[in-house]
C-alpha cells in the first residue's frame, strides 16, 4: 500500500516493477500516486522488457473467453491473462504468423496478445520448453 507520496507501478507487459512514482507536492499526499501503487498505468516496457523487445517480439498469452467484454477498447487493454509470456525472434515470428494487420502491428511495437487457442496451435509451450533461453 503506498502512502500516497511514492508508488511503485507494474509493468503492462510482464507484471514486474514498473516505474517508481514520487508525488511533486510533498505535503499532500496524492490519490493519484495512491492509486498508481502496484497498478499499470500506462505502456512503457520496464527494462527487462524494453531488453526483450530489442531480442524479439513479446507474446503474452491471453484468454479471450475469460476476458471482459470490450477489454480491446481500453485506453490500457487488460485481457485476461493465461500466464504465458515469451519473447520469440523476428525471424521466427515472421514463420509463425501469417500476414496481417496484427502482425504488422506486432513487429512495429514489438509485441502482442496471443490467443490460448493460437498457442495451443502453434505449439508455443513445447517450443518453450525446448528452448529455455527464449522462456522466462
Ligand atoms: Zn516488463
Amino acid at each position: 500500500m503506498s502512502d500516497g507520496f511514492v508508488a511503485l507501478t507494474k509493468c503492462f507487459y510482464c507484471g514486474g516493477p514498473g516505474d517508481i512514482l514520487l508525488n511533486r507536492r510533498p505535503q499532500h499526499p496524492s490519490s493519484v500516486v495512491r492509486q498508481a501503487h502496484g497498478a499499470v498505468i500506462n505502456m512503457e516496457p520496464c527494462n527487462e522488457c524494453k531488453a526483450n523487445m530489442k531480442l524479439g517480439i513479446i507474446l503474452i498469452g491471453v484468454d479471450d473467453a475469460k476476458s471482459d467484454p470490450g477489454w480491446n477498447k481500453q485506453r490500457i487493454p487488460n485481457p485476461y491473462r493465461s500466464g504465458l509470456y515469451v519473447v520469440v525472434r523476428e525471424e521466427a515470428f515472421r514463420r509463425m504468423i501469417g500476414e496481417s494487420p496484427a502482425r504488422d502491428y506486432a513487429l512495429q511495437h514489438r509485441w502482442m496478445f496471443i490467443d490460448e487457442e493460437a498457442v495451443t496451435a502453434l505449439r508455443l509451450r513445447e517450443a518453450v520448453e525446448q528452448n529455455n533461453a527464449t522462456g522466462t
